[in-house]
């Protein structure tokens, strides 16, 4: 069984602090890391590979030279082989340009059997390039993916809803979003990371993929960041005092104000 893994290189989100006196975001030192659910995606087809033969896993990302490094964790954690789509002309890319650049990476590849990818990725926060990858490739999809398991020739997921999940039958090739109560994703091995230094990760670029130039990139974007800002501090709490079933009344109503309740 052939596994694809898409994986985005992220910044750790929870290390980004706003400057008090710009109000704009603080960037300097904060770490990239793998994206949280991408740990996920890759954790799941390491477990079919511990539990099956003859599986491999490749993972790809699209992005700059510098997620050669996540890559390399990949391997450490388990991967058996690495692609970075990597070219000034993929660049500023929205998420219809991300999923052409990446689902074009992945027809190379070929032979696949199942592609997983995070649920969202906390930078942008879209969701949306994991069902794009499958339309475009297409390829069935389930999204939040919570559960996996393969029965014989079937593969059968829960996917997540608000209120509980839906059981799923599906059959490859597919595309699957994971969620992070899918599993605990493993560390790096010390032998895998050794090992993880010495692996040619493949580097394409544009040249290297059967896609329309036109079709990649920020020109290409259909939508364009017009403005970013940081939002307004939220206003400062409220102390209510007096009796309990008065301060009850207060929330209450307050609540009911602001159209909470
Ligand atoms: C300079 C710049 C300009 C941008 N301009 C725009 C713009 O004009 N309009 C706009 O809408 N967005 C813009 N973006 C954001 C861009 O759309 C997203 O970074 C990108 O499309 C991925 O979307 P997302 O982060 O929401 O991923 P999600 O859709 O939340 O990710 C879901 C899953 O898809 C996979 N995935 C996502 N991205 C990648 C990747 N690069 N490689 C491999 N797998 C991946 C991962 O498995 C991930 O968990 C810009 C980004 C940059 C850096």
């Amino acid at each position: 069984m052939k596994i694809l893994v898409c994986v985005k290189q992220v910044p750790d989100t929870n290390e980004v602090r706003i400057n008090k006196e710009t109000g704009t975001l603080i960037r300097d030192g904060v770490p990239s890391i793998l994206n949280p659910d991408d740990a996920n995606a890759l954790e799941e087809a390491l477990k079919i590979k511990d539990e099956h033969d003859d599986v491999t896993i490749t993972v790809i990302t699209m992005g700059p030279p510098q997620a050669d490094f996540m890559l390399r964790e990949c391997l450490a954690m388990g991967a058996d082989d690495a692609i970075l789509l990597s070219d000034r002309a993929f660049g500023g890319a929205d998420t219809w340009a991300t999923s052409n650049t990446i689902a074009a990476g992945i027809a190379k590849v070929g032979d696949y059997d199942i592609i997983f990818a995070g649920r969202q990725a906390i930078d942008g926060d879209t969701a949306q390039v994991g069902p794009q990858i499958a339309e475009k490739l297409d390829i069935p999809q389930v999204t939040y993916v919570q559960d996996f398991k393969i029965e014989g020739k079937d593969i059968i997921v829960q996917r997540q809803l608000e209120d509980g999940y839906e059981l799923i039958k599906v059959s490859t090739p597919v595309l699957l979003t994971a969620v992070k109560e899918l599993n605990a994703p493993r560390y790096m091995s010390v032998d895998k990371i050794v090992k993880a230094y010495k692996h040619d990760v493949k580097v394409w670029t544009i040249d290297d993929l059967d896609v329309n130039k036109e079709e990649v990139g920020l020109k290409a974007s259909p939508t364009k960041v017009f403005r970013s800002f940081t939002p307004e501090p939220r206003g400062k709490g409220e102390i209510l005092e007096g009796k309990a079933d008065e301060i009850a009344n207060k929330i209450i109503i307050g609540l009911k104000q602001k159209h909470i309740i």
